[in-house]
């Protein structure tokens, strides 16, 4: 038996469905805006133009700062004070804007219009300019309004409301055809790796949503089956299923047993049997256990912490704990929705502390009591983390980074042991 499968038998031992602990109080999160950062490096031919404030644009640029863009395809529209008061008409002036940016940008086919706390408060009514605006630029750009605001979304949300939002918009699937639609932001260079894969299944034809070109929407109905990629996206799965998609359950493709058993949940539901999935998978899994073998040494026995913030807490806590050994101290997500983690749950150590919500200093009482030798957080929380002495993880590198599937689980592994070793590296 490999190190991994020992490390996954003696995890599936213990594990069984755990209590969940729910806490309402100060949270401490980024907004939905975050999500504009790899939601515009996916779909080429999209703009985002959030409708916002100075706070936002600040934001945004510091969320984006992470990474480096040849040209970005976002902007922040400003509400001035005059606008806030209610004495301007900010419909005007957005249509000024918008006409600016299509004309400096004709490779633009989608605007998204992306509302924000400023204007939710002062009502402004996106779907009305979206409507307008379309009308407007019909046949060349298709706009689409959705809400980024802190006071609805966490910073992951912002891809399920903006994901939701496109989905009224997607063609109906041929009558008596049937696909498989992958659904969540992935990079280029995993989706492709998937893609191969599908393919030597005899899995097809596969969609991504969203895709490269926001232009070529999927199509969806009845024949469509769904196949979640991130599990943050509870509103995006709800208004597919009520497109007469079928959701397949599956844990998220994340490490190698969660990838295994995303592909398997395809397989199943093209009748395809899991020697054939074995067969397919073997090469690539036997590179990803040789790779994770070398960060399993370095994160075995390590306790973790995570403070709730991207949604990704319960797939990534079960990669850690089953196939790279670690210790899950507690595990806090904001929501836990238990539809889309059914195959997760189950794969969790049954006297987990898992929490749902967050009560901020209460959570940071834990950490300090519990002095975990890593802590998974969100930007604002980790320079405080560190400045008493413990190590922490940014969350949002997670979804920076290319995380999902076979290749990547030792990446994903070493997120975690990079801060070890480092902090290792300080005592010294
Ligand atoms: S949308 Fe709200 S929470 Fe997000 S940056 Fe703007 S004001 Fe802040």
């Amino acid at each position: 038996m490999s190190g991994v499968d020992a490390q996954r038998r003696a995890g599936a031992e213990a594990c069984g469905v755990p209590n969940v602990n729910r806490e309402r109080g100060q949270r401490q999160v980024f907004c939905g805006l975050a999500g504009i950062v790899w939601l515009h490096r996916k779909i080429q031919d999209a703009f985002f133009l959030v409708v916002g404030s100075r706070t936002c644009a600040h934001l945004l640029q510091s969320a984006a700062g992470v990474m480096i863009f040849a040209e970005p395809r976002f902007a922040t529209a400003i509400l001035q004070e005059r606008d806030l008061a209610g004495l301007a008409d900010c419909h005007k002036e957005l249509d000024r804007v918008v006409a600016e940016v299509l004309e400096r940008r004709p490779d633009i086919k989608t605007l998204f219009l992306v509302g924000s706390c400023p204007s939710e408060v002062i009502k402004l009514d996106l779907s009305k300019a979206a409507e307008r605006l379309s009308g407007v630029y019909g046949g060349r750009v298709r706009v689409v309004d959705y809400s980024a605001s802190g006071l609805e979304t966490t910073f992951t949300q912002g891809e399920d409301t903006c994901l939701n939002a496109l989905v009224p918009q997607m063609p109906v699937i041929a009558d008596g055809s049937r696909s498989l639609l992958v659904v969540g932001t992935l990079p280029d260079v995993v989706e492709d790796q998937f893609s191969r894969f599908f393919q030597e299944l005899g899995i097809g034809p596969v969609h991504y949503l969203p895709p490269r070109q926001a232009s070529e929407l999927p199509p969806v109905g009845n024949g469509t089956s769904v196949l979640l990629a991130q599990p943050f996206l509870s509103e995006t799965a709800r208004m597919l299923q009520k497109r007469g998609a079928t959701l397949l359950s599956a844990p998220f493709p994340l490490g190698i047993e969660g990838t295994l058993g995303w592909l398997q949940a395809a397989a199943d539901a093209w009748g395809i049997p899991e020697e054939r999935v074995k067969e397919v998978t073997a090469a690539a899994v036997a590179r990803a256990e040789r790779g994770l073998a070398r960060q399993r040494e370095l994160l075995a026995g390590k306790r973790i912490s995570f403070l709730p913030d991207s949604q990704l807490e319960v797939p990534i806590a079960r990669f850690l704990q089953r196939e790279c050994g670690m210790e899950l101290v507690e595990v806090a997500t904001p929501f836990l929705d238990r539809q889309l983690m059914e195959a997760e749950l189950g794969l969790l150590p049954s006297d987990l502390r898992l929490t749902e919500g967050q009560d901020v200093e209460r959570q940071l009482d834990r950490v300090r009591e519990d002095r975990p030798d890593i802590t998974v957080c969100g930007l604002g929380l980790a320079n405080p983390l560190e400045a008493e002495g413990l190590r922490t993880k940014w969350s949002i590198e997670l979804v920076f980074s290319p995380i999902h599937g076979f290749d990547q689980a030792a990446d994903l592994a070493e997120l975690f042991a990079r801060p070890l070793v480092r902090g290792a590296l300080l005592q010294v």
